[in-house]
């Protein structure tokens, strides 16, 4: 222990601060970080797979897949199918992962077809997409805190001889507590008791002095194991502890204190071995584990860009158990809206608040969103550690003599994140069945408005006030919504198309939601704001690989365009229908005057029905805008070619104009008609009524 510099209380106030290392602060881990050497648990490690990247640039582990069952009694089929073993198994969501030997591609090929699908109980595969750990790289490592402004500053002399505000002998550097007016809920017996607050993050150490007794029993999905209460999950590093002490670290006189220090937390390990995310099949299992067994707040401060399909439906199906998701805006300083799952519908998105002894304003690294709800303090927040010893010990914390816990400075929006968490878990202790988008709405309108007046896209609705629990839950200004995607005769749903969702709530904000329709061409929109929105659907996306990890659409032409007005205004579902229809003309340029196309369905094998349909070619030209799916197509004469025959000509498809080729060998009856994407590039087309 004498290699760890022992800083007293007393030395931490006289010394100036000017001996502190101050951790920068990451939005996630460092990949520098290391976690102590005592780390011996290797079943998994992410790091040992195989990474490979979609057409779309994400990265994805190349020796697992999800798949999506209608059937779980032939999940085991399914597995034996694809010559793997089940990993991860998830019946709330109806869907597992599965553990590939062989050759991923070999495996998707399998799923091409509906045969297949059908014989299987296939509903969709998908890839499990990596998250990515991005430093915070605008810090410095080392920082003074406070700084000399803050010192010089009467507000802070002011606050320097206080008394004791929240009572706990680290209160000095519990800024954050202060900016949100903590006390005055204390004062009024909300301590967040009764309420379970997730923490989804690296682990917590339990036996933290000011977290013991505070940790309850936890997830750990990679192994599938039960974290017993009270025990070191600390297997991903320090952050998760940093945020557990944020939200529910005890109130004994001694350290810190939580936002709610009666809630209790759960951890769930979705950043394992020294930080390793997961993957999106074990996170989706803990996100599922933790509502299952009583969280009624996730707390997430992670996240990255890629739109998740998998992760989507284990956050909606939080949302449709009443419980809320808190998620970190992201510390890339952009204006953006691809952070997930902080940009999910329905999802309280926290940015960081930053105090300089003067006016609170939003921290420059912070993201700013179309979608933050609120912010709060992320800024030098002082927060627990792990112990020396512990798994995720950090050698960026100090002891604290009085209770000889370990604490530590983090900054980002991981630390606003566990703020609005354990807010939310003293509403939730006084309205218990609070709607999720009820809690976001209390929190939004108790908020102190700073820059710009109004909701902007930094500050949200701005800093967070405990004064929230002054005011009464609101009856108005949620709802659920969802739009659903077909084609023209209804028979088909279509995945992957984007809907947007622009407009303005009832309280005046700009909003903006995205959503992609699942498996089953299903947008959801759950625990949204009400308000008049244009509603913009369009796709599929010709850039994205999905459903089977087959593309939909190759190409610009194929996508469909529709948008509408709508007014949500109360609480119960609604619901809308779009169907898409498409015009689409093949027209040869001589000299083929009897021939006939031939579309190939490629969702089904060549021996079922239905695979081949024919049209016979009038004039040159052939229109089969009332087909519906995705097919190959191929001109066939009647008689073997006498000599070689190039075919030329266009492809008219939802008034773009395609160059397309094919060529007749001599002796040969047909080629294939193609453009520029080749012959095994199918053409998507929706029917037309
Ligand atoms: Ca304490």
């Amino acid at each position: 222990m004498d290699k760890f510099k022992e800083f007293r209380l007393i030395y931490f106030m006289e010394s100036n601060f000017l001996a502190f290392l101050l951790l920068t602060i990451f939005f996630f881990l460092p990949s520098c970080m290391k976690t102590h050497e005592q780390i011996k648990d290797k079943d998994f490690d992410t790091s040992e797979h195989t990474i490979l990247s979609d057409s779309a640039g994400n990265e994805y582990i190349a020796d697992r897949i999800l798949i999506g069952y209608t059937d779980v009694a032939r999940i085991d089929k399914i597995a034996q199918l694809l010559e793997g073993e089940i990993a991860v198994h998830i019946p709330e969501l109806n869907v597992i992962s599965i553990k590939i030997k062989g050759n991923i591609e070999k495996t998707i090929s399998f799923l091409r077809s509906e045969g297949v699908k059908n014989t299987y109980g296939i509903r969709y595969a998908e890839h499990v997409y990596v998250r990515k750990i991005i430093p915070f790289e605008t810090h410095s490592t080392v920082k003074q805190y406070p700084s000399k402004e803050q010192q010089n500053h009467e507000f802070h002399k002011r606050l320097e001889n206080q008394l004791n505000y929240t009572g706990e002998s680290l209160d000095f550097y519990l800024w954050g507590l202060r900016a949100i007016n903590i006390k005055d809920a204390w004062d009024k017996e909300y301590d967040g008791k009764g309420i379970i607050v997730a923490v989804l993050d690296t682990g917590v150490d339990g036996t933290h002095p000011d977290l013991q007794g505070q940790v309850i029993e936890g997830y750990r999905p990679t192994t599938d194991m039960v974290l017993p209460a009270g025990t070191d999950s600390s297997y991903g590093g320090s952050h998760g502890t940093h945020v557990a002490g944020t939200i529910a670290a005890k109130k004994d006189g001694k350290g810190i204190i939580g936002v709610a220090p009666g809630a209790k937390i759960m951890p769930i390990v979705l950043f394992d071995n020294g930080g390793w995310y997961v993957g999106d099949d074990f996170a989706a299992k803990g996100i599922v584990w933790a509502v299952n067994n009583g969280a009624k707040v996730l707390s997430n401060s992670w996240g990255g860009a890629g739109y998740s399909q998998t992760l989507k439906d284990a956050f909606d199906y939080a949302l449709e158990n009443d419980v809320v998701v808190v998620a970190a805006a992201g510390n890339s300083k952009s204006i953006q809206s691809y952070q997930y799952p902080a940009n999910y519908p329905g999802v309280i998105q926290v940015g960081a608040v930053e105090f300089n002894g003067g006016d609170y304003a939003v921290a420059n690294f912070s993201n700013g969103s179309p979608m933050i709800s609120v912010c709060a303090p992320g800024v030098t927040i002082l927060s627990t550690m792990p112990q020396y010893g512990s798994i995720g010990y950090d050698r960026r914390s100090f002891i604290h003599n009085e209770n000889g816990g370990y604490y530590g400075f983090m900054t980002g929006t991981s630390m606003a994140t566990p703020h609005v968490s354990g807010l939310a878990a003293l509403i939730l202790q006084k309205f218990p069945n609070a709607k999720p988008w009820q809690v976001r709405k209390i929190i939004e309108s108790g908020s102190l408005d700073i820059e710009i007046i109004g909701p902007d896209e930094r500050a949200g609705y701005g800093l967070i006030q405990s004064n929230s629990l002054d005011a009464e839950l609101p009856n108005t200004g949620g709802v659920n919504y969802q739009v659903r995607v077909t084609d023209a005769y209804g028979t088909w749903n279509v995945p992957s198309v984007s809907v947007s969702l622009i407009g303005t709530s009832e309280t005046g904000r700009n909003i903006r939601y995205f959503a992609k329709t699942n498996k089953d061409g299903v947008a959801k929109f759950k625990s949204i704001d009400s308000g008049r929105y244009e509603v913009f659907v369009g796709g599929p996306d010709s850039r994205e690989t999905s459903e089977g990890l087959m593309k939909i659409a190759y190409r610009k032409a194929e996508e469909r365009q529709f948008n509408y007005n709508v007014v949500l205004k109360n609480e119960s579902a609604t619901s809308t229908t779009v169907r898409f229809s498409s015009q689409a003309n093949l027209n040869l340029e001589g000299p083929i005057t009897n021939g006939e196309i031939v579309f190939l369905d490629v969702t089904k094998l060549a021996t079922e029905s239905g695979y081949e349909t024919v049209l016979p070619l009038l004039e040159d030209s052939v229109d089969f805008s009332h087909l519906s799916g995705r097919y190959i197509i191929k001109l066939r004469i009647p008689q073997p070619a006498t000599a070689d025959i190039t075919v030329t000509g266009s492809m008219i498809l939802n008034s773009f104009s395609i160059p397309i080729t094919g060529k007749i060998t001599e002796n040969a009856t047909e080629t294939y008609i193609f453009d520029t994407y080749g012959k095994n590039s199918w053409w998507t087309i929706f029917g037309r009524l």
